[in-house]
C-alpha cells in the first residue's frame, strides 16, 4: 500500500466535489486532505473539512467568512474567504487536486495547482475552453499532469491508452440531448430555467443542466476535446445518443471504433482519475446489456442546437475565442436563469458577443496568458451584458 496521498478539492461543495468526497471517504486513511474550497453552503463545507480533517476551507464569498468561521470552531481546521485566499490554498503542495468549481472562476486556481507540481483532475472544462495552451503548458514547465474529468474527456482518454495518436481519424462525442431533446422546435422559445434544468440522465449541478438543454454544455466539450488531445476540428464529431452509456468513441485508421461503456455516474472518471495509472473498484453500478436490450443514435442537428455550430467556429479561430464564447455564455445562462431572456436568445447573445470582439482583442494571434484570457472574459461578459440589456424581457410573468 503506497503512503498517503494529499488531495485538496476545488469546488467540494458541488456536485462533482460531493462525487470526489463520496470516494475519499470510503477510504480516509489513503489520503490526507489539504484544501476544501466552496461557495454559500458553509455548513456542508465545515462539514466536510472537520470529518476529512482538512488543513483549510475556503469559501469565495467575503461574506460567509463569519459563518465559515463558527461552523469550524474548535475543529482545528483554518478558515479562509475570497479570491486571494483560493489561490493561497491552491499553491498549497498536495499530490492530486479536484478542480470542480463552475466556470472561468475555476481557471486560476487550478493553474496555480498545476504550477505545484500536482496532478489536476480537471472537471472544470471552462479551464481547457478559455486557457488550454495555458494549462498544458503550465503542466509540461512544472512536471504535473492534468486528467480529464468530464465522462466524455475520461472515455477519450481511456480509449487512447496504449494507442498511438496519429492513428486517430476521428473522435466521437456523445451528446444525451438534454430537456429537450424530443420538443417540438417551435416550443423551445418559451422553455423556462425549470424545464431545463432537469435532465433525462445525469443529476449534476444546475449550470450544467441547463447547458445540456441547450448544448453548451456539448459546444464546451467539443473546444476541450480540440484542446486537450490536439485534435483538429474536423476529425471531431458529435452523436446524440439518448441512453447516456457511451460516453465518446475513438476511431482510428484501420476503421476501428473504441467505444468506453458504462452508467451515468461521475464517480468512474472521478474515479478513473483518482486511482490512475492503477484501475480499483469503484461503487458504480455493473451494466446488464441484455437487459438495457439496446442502444440508439440520432444526429446532433445544429438548427434545435446551434451552439454546436458556434463551437465549430470557435475551435477554428481558436486563440482568446474560447474565453469569449465561454464568459458570453456564462453571461447569457444567468440571464436565462433570472428570466431576462429566452432560452433560444443565449446563442444569440454568444454569436453577437464572438461578432463584436473577434475584431476588438485579435481572437485568433493574441498571446495567450492568464492576464489576455481574463481580460477577453472581462470584455466579453461586458459585451454581452449590454447585449442582454437590449434583448432583455420578462418572458415568463
Ligand atoms: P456545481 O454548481 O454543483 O458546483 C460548483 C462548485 O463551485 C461549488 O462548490 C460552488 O460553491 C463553487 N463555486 C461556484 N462559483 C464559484 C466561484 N465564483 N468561485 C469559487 N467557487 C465557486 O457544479 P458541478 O456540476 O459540480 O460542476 C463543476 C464543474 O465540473 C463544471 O465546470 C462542470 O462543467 C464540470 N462537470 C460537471 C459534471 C457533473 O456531473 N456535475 C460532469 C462533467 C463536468
Ligand atoms: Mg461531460
Amino acid at each position: 500500500m503506497s503512503a498517503t496521498r494529499r488531495v485538496s478539492i476545488f469546488g467540494a461543495t458541488g456536485s462533482i466535489g460531493q462525487n470526489t468526497i463520496d470516494l475519499i471517504r470510503r477510504d480516509p486513511h489513503a489520503y490526507e486532505v489539504v484544501a476544501l474550497t466552496g461557495g454559500r453552503n458553509v455548513g456542508r463545507l465545515a462539514a466536510d473539512a472537520a470529518e476529512l480533517g482538512a488543513e483549510i476551507a475556503v469559501t469565495c464569498h467575503d461574506e460567509e467568512l463569519p459563518a465559515l468561521r463558527a461552523a469550524l470552531a474548535g475543529s482545528g481546521v483554518e478558515a479562509a474567504s475570497g479570491d486571494a485566499a483560493m489561490i493561497e490554498a491552491a499553491s498549497r503542495p498536495a499530490d492530486w487536486v479536484m478542480s470542480a468549481i463552475v466556470g472561468a472562476a475555476g481557471l486560476a486556481p487550478g493553474l496555480k495547482a498545476l504550477e505545484t507540481g500536482a496532478t489536476l483532475a480537471l472537471a472544470n472544462k471552462e479551464s481547457m475552453v478559455c486557457a488550454g495552451p495555458l494549462m498544458l503548458a503550465a503542466a509540461k514547465r512544472h512536471g504535473g499532469t492534468i486528467l480529464p474529468v468530464d465522462s466524455e474527456h475520461s472515455a477519450v482518454f481511456q480509449a487512447l491508452l496504449g494507442e498511438d495518436i496519429s492513428a486517430v481519424e476521428r473522435v466521437i462525442i456523445t451528446a444525451s440531448g438534454g430537456a429537450f431533446r424530443d420538443w417540438p422546435l417551435e416550443k423551445l422559445a418559451t422553455a423556462t430555467p425549470e424545464e431545463a434544468a432537469t435532465h433525462p440522465n445525469w443529476d449534476m449541478g444546475q449550470r450544467i443542466t441547463i447547458d445540456s438543454a441547450s448544448m453548451f454544455n456539448k459546444a464546451l466539450e467539443l473546444i476541450e476535446t480540440k484542446e486537450f488531445f490536439r485534435i483538429a476540428p474536423d476529425r471531431i464529431e458529435t452523436v446524440v445518443h439518448p441512453e447516456s452509456l457511451i460516453h465518446a468513441l475513438v476511431g482510428f485508421t484501420d476503421g476501428a471504433l473504441m467505444a468506453h461503456v458504462g452508467p451515468p455516474d461521475m464517480r468512474h472518471a472521478i474515479g478513473f482519475a483518482l486511482h490512475h495509472p492503477h484501475r480499483k473498484p469503484l461503487p458504480v453500478q455493473r451494466l446488464d446489456l441484455a437487459a438495457i436490450g439496446q442502444l440508439t443514435f440520432r444526429p446532433a442537428d445544429e438548427t434545435r442546437w446551434p451552439a454546436l455550430r458556434l463551437a465549430r467556429e470557435v475551435m477554428v479561430a481558436g486563440g482568446l475565442s474560447g474565453a469569449i464564447f465561454n464568459a458570453a455564455k456564462e453571461r447569457a445562462l444567468d440571464a436565462f436563469i433570472a428570466r431576462r431572456i429566452g432560452f433560444l436568445q443565449m446563442t444569440d447573445v454568444v454569436a453577437e458577443t464572438l461578432d463584436r470582439l473577434s475584431a476588438e482583442v485579435g481572437l485568433n494571434d493574441a498571446v495567450i496568458d492568464l492576464d489576455t484570457v481574463m481580460q477577453a472574459d472581462h470584455l466579453a461578459r461586458k459585451a454581452a451584458d449590454e447585449i442582454i440589456g437590449h434583448q432583455g424581457a420578462d418572458l415568463w410573468t
